[in-house]
């Protein structure tokens, strides 16, 4: 019964200053959400001690009860809330729902087509070191000039290389897919399609984005990015691909789930079907708009910044330092020296190298999820425009964050 303030004060320390960080800074990595305190104490709880291979009411262990309802209500939760016919709610992580979702699909040297990472995919739709580009055959499409989706380029490789999978899907990238004519182009080859929605899952779920269960043939996603909840994945999918994603899942890639992680899942899936979490989601994106918009205007465009695209309709926008005596690196520093939190990312034909980069990915989820309204994201976009520009009054700075964070308390409950 030793509390971890006394079994381990060094883990305890880390743990408290991590909340101050998360408390007294702002946090605009595009990835990253507050997770309501009733999905960590989900989290936290016994669930944690419970073995419970296989799904509910199959399982190979007694004691499985309680951990069924808790499951059994995630997974119906999710299916309700995007209309999918099908839902695994196991997946440890993002990149585990793709493993388990690539391989139900596909076999090792099977060819597939994804978005290229330098252009915003993720490392699981083909990266060379990742095990989707060591085991399948990768063919990548890009982005064009005006920083959109290639279609047509899509079109052209799905043609000439007949991919198994076409995957459809991004980590950096500020529009909303085609879906309806990446499900024409799959279907012309006879490929599966495959979205990976994990960064704009929430979009969806509040109505704001088109919703892809209704064009491919499996979704996968994260639940802890717009969506909200705790860190996981989840894969949905239809009918048909039911027995193979689930043995792909358990056996496949995993042992015992983590049932105090899905029942999280669960508490976060119900917050996401409330009218709160889809006004949340429309200051998310209002508040993408806001700094597009900041971020393109004269005095920012001086400094030599710009966004790509031109502008957003999701949850973040990609900052093009490409014409600004800053890097992505030293942006990154400027902003955390102010107190904003963000990641530097390279931009599509990036002059600088991937661990300098000339861009940023920042987002606004977490400071939506904080209570941030419009006009406090047009203080958060000056703040930006103006620790962007070569040199800038970092005290000044500093103390407008502090104001915005101190106007919006996180976690009120809770000392660091
Ligand atoms: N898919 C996409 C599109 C992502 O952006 C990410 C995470 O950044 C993942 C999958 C992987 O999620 P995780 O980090 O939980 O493995």
């Amino acid at each position: 019964n030793t509390s971890l303030h006394e079994l381990d004060p060094e883990i305890a320390a880390a743990v408290d200053a991590e909340l101050h960080r998360q408390q007294s800074t702002l946090e605009m990595i595009a990835s990253e959400n507050f997770a309501p305190l009733a999905v960590m104490e989900a989290q936290g709880s016994v669930l944690t001690n419970k073995y419970a291979e296989g799904y509910p009411g199959r399982r190979y262990y007694g004691g499985c009860e309680h951990v069924d309802v808790a499951e059994q209500i995630a997974i119906d939760r999710i299916k309700e809330l995007f209309g999918a016919e099908y839902a695994n709610v196991q997946p440890h992580s993002g990149a585990s729902a793709n493993q388990a979702a690539l391989f139900a699909l596909a076999r090792p040297g099977d060819t597939i087509l994804g978005l290229d990472l330098a252009h915003g995919g993720h490392l699981t739709h083909g990266m060379r070191l990742n095990f989707s580009g060591k085991q399948f055959d990768v063919v990548a499409y890009h982005v064009d000039e005006a920083g959109l989706v290639d279609m047509a380029e899509v079109e052209r490789l799905a043609k000439e290389h007949r991919p198994k999978v076409i995957i459809a899907g991004w980590s950096a990238y500020p529009r909303q897919l085609d879906f309806a004519e990446f499900r024409r182009i799959a279907d012309e080859v006879e490929a599966y399609l495959w979205v990976d929605m994990a960064h704009f899952a929430g979009l969806v779920a509040a109505g704001l984005h088109p919703n892809p269960v209704e064009y491919a043939d499996v979704v996968t996603s994260t639940t802890h990015k717009t969506l909200g909840g705790p860190r996981g994945g989840i894969i949905l999918a239809k009918k048909e691909f039911a027995k193979k994603l689930n043995s792909s899942v358990f056996p496949g890639f995993q042992g015992g789930p983590l049932e105090h992680v899905i029942a999280a899942k669960a508490v976060s899936f119900k917050v996401a079907a409330s009218e709160e979490f889809k006004e949340r989601q429309r200051r998310t994106v209002e508040g993408a708009r806001i700094l597009a918009e900041r971020l393109t205007a004269a005095d920012a465009r001086e400094a030599g910044v710009d966004v790509l695209s031109g502008g957003t309709d999701v949850h973040l926008i990609l900052v093009d330092l490409r014409e600004s005596e800053l890097d992505g690196q030293q942006a990154e520093d400027r902003l955390h020296e102010v107190g904003i939190t963000v990641n530097r990312n390279a931009v599509p034909n990036d002059p600088r190298p991937p661990m300098v980069t000339s861009g940023l990915r920042i987002g606004t989820p977490a400071l939506a999820t904080r209570g941030f309204t419009a006009e406090d994201f047009a203080e958060v976009a000056d703040v930006i425009a103006e620790a962007l520009k070569p040199s800038c009054d970092v005290e000044g700075l500093k103390a407008r964050v502090k104001a915005l964070a101190d106007k919006h308390p996180l976690y009120p409950g809770l000392n660091s």
